[in-house]
């Protein structure tokens, strides 16, 4: 068997942490090729000492010349790289078979479109990536002719449970609609008065899900399922209006798909990203994952809500956002990263989330992408309209 060689971007973070596990599990098949991080240097030099890749990718020269000097002591060959333009040019590698889009936030867009270009399978964690660009990203994989596989459990589900030919149209595939579960996060049942004054703590103890501390918060807030349902629109050639979000607290059922003769496919399992990571990287094949069997009996019961828009305002916005089509989606995207980064460094409450999303998509109105840069040029007039807010509100 061949070696699939693999470039993780975002290696440091929980789904580069899940991602590395697995691959260590098959070490016949995969090889890993480029590893990349950000502020977190010990994690990622304990994984290149471990690993070997040939690149490890850093924010800054300081940073590289500190983990080249260290790599070299310990005998390892592999090269230490730094900047925005070091992750796409690992991402596009000709040796690069398969690249795990692990990056959070906008910062990812770049390489990940890069690995798309290079038509690289790609597995796809980074949603805001799609959200920001869905038009130009999607029309990139047609292109290039990329493989483009979803890592976010949901949508890694309905692709599992999807018939063969969905992307020449779901009603030509006689299915009528995506069940996209949710668990609620952490503030499901949580006194609504007082929301205002959670902490981010209490937004980042997820019930069921280990995470990254951007995506918990996107998951207190729903604002996570609000992406997702964008996501899912572009990934799956679905309008907003064939998605419905559904409450499912046990994380168990990890989305569904319903056909035009009644029938739901759903897929389950534990709630762990290794299952849709392993799916990802072999398809369509199977390997071992390292995940449990799912034990049902344990489970005994699935339970099954409506989402509570006046709890989760961000649910309206994201549905608004993907209605409104265009440059929207940037900008809700753009605004929520810069309101999370303010409700974590405690500058703002839970509640304020929503409010600057909303204003900033009221007053910068959805236009039709034209290019990338447009879509560049969206995200940055959210972010200052944003800061705006910040600045006159702290
Ligand atoms: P983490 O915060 O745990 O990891 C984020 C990764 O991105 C880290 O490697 C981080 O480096 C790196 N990073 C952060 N900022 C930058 C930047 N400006 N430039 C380059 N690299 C950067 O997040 P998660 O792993 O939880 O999530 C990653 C993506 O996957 C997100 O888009 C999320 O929505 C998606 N996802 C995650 C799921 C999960 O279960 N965790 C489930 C479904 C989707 P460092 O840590 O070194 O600073
Ligand atoms: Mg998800």
């Amino acid at each position: 068997m061949t070696t699939s060689q693999v470039c993780i971007l975002g290696a440091t973070g929980s789904i580069g942490v899940s991602t590395l596990d697995v691959i260590a599990r098959h070490p016949d098949r995969y090889g890993v090729f480029a590893l990349t991080g950000h502020s977190r240097m010990d994690v990622l030099q304990a994984q290149c000492m471990e690993h070997d890749p040939v690149y490890a990718v850093v924010a800054d020269g300081k940073q590289a010349a500190v983990l080249q000097s260290t790599l070299q002591s310990a005998g390892k060959q592999t090269r230490v790289l730094h900047g925005a333009e070091a992750l796409s040019s690992v991402a596009a590698d000709e040796r690069v078979d398969a690249v795990m889009a692990a990056i959070v936030g906008a910062a990812g867009l770049a390489p990940t479109l890069a690995a798309v270009q290079a038509g690289k399978r790609v597995l796809l964690a980074n949603k805001e990536a799609l959200v920001m660009s869905g038009s130009l990203f999607m029309d990139a994989v047609k292109v290039s002719g990329a493989r483009l596989l979803p890592i976010d459990s949901e949508h890694n589900a309905i692709f599992q449970c999807m018939p063969p030919g969905y992307a020449d149209g779901l009603a030509s595939v006689g299915v009528r609609k995506i069940l996209l579960t949710a668990s609620g996060g952490p503030f499901r049942q949580y006194p609504l008065d007082q929301l205002a004054g959670v902490s981010p703590e209490q937004a980042c103890a997820h019930p069921n899900w280990s995470m990254g501390q951007k995506i918990s918060v996107d998951s207190a807030s729903m604002m996570n399922k609000g992406l997702e349902l964008i996501e899912a629109c572009w990934l799956f050639d679905a309008s907003p209006q064939q998605v419905e979000i559904v409450v499912h607290p046990q994380s168990v059922i990890h989305s569904m798909v319903e056909y035009v003769d009644g029938s739901v496919l759903a897929q389950l399992g534990n709630p762990d990203m290794r299952t849709p990571i392993a799916h990802a990287l072999a398809w369509p094949e199977r390997i071992d994952s390292g995940v449990a069997a799912l034990d049902l009996l344990q489970v005994a019961c699935l339970d099954f809500e409506s989402p509570d828009v006046e709890r989760f305002p961000c649910l309206r916005l994201a549905r608004a956002a993907a209605e409104a089509g265009g440059t929207a989606s940037a900008v809700l995207n753009a605004a929520n990263e810069v309101a999370v980064e303010a409700f974590l460094s405690r500058r703002i409450g839970f509640t304020d989330i929503p409010v600057i999303i909303d204003d900033a998509l009221s007053s910068l109105p959805a236009e039709t992408v034209r290019d990338l840069d447009h879509i560049l040029q969206a995200d940055r007039l959210a972010r200052e309209h944003a800061a705006t807010w910040l600045a006159n509100k702290v």
